[in-house]
């Protein structure tokens, strides 16, 4: 079964909320009014979550294309 890796990199969110509006079962908004990504562990400077479905890969795309400073990033693992 094919893994995705979702990376947002929190310190350059704008908290705009895009992600969360297009995708609310992965994203949401934190008591900063920055973007969290559910689940997510922190490495680095980034937040990070494996998710294993195509269909969680797609709703986190559309995350990543309406994210204005592009900090959303998806990849097959
Ligand atoms: S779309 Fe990008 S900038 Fe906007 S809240 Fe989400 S992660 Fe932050």
């Amino acid at each position: 079964m094919a893994k995705y890796k979702i990376t947002q990199l929190k310190k350059d969110c704008i908290g705009c909320g895009a992600c969360a509006a297009v995708n609310p079962d992965f994203w949401e908004m934190d008591e900063e009014g920055l973007a969290h990504l559910k689940g997510s562990k922190k490495v680095d400077d980034n937040w990070i979550l494996e998710v294993n479905t195509l269909e969680a890969k797609t709703s986190n795309q559309e995350a990543a294309d309406v994210c204005p400073v592009q900090i959303i990033k998806v990849e097959e693992i």
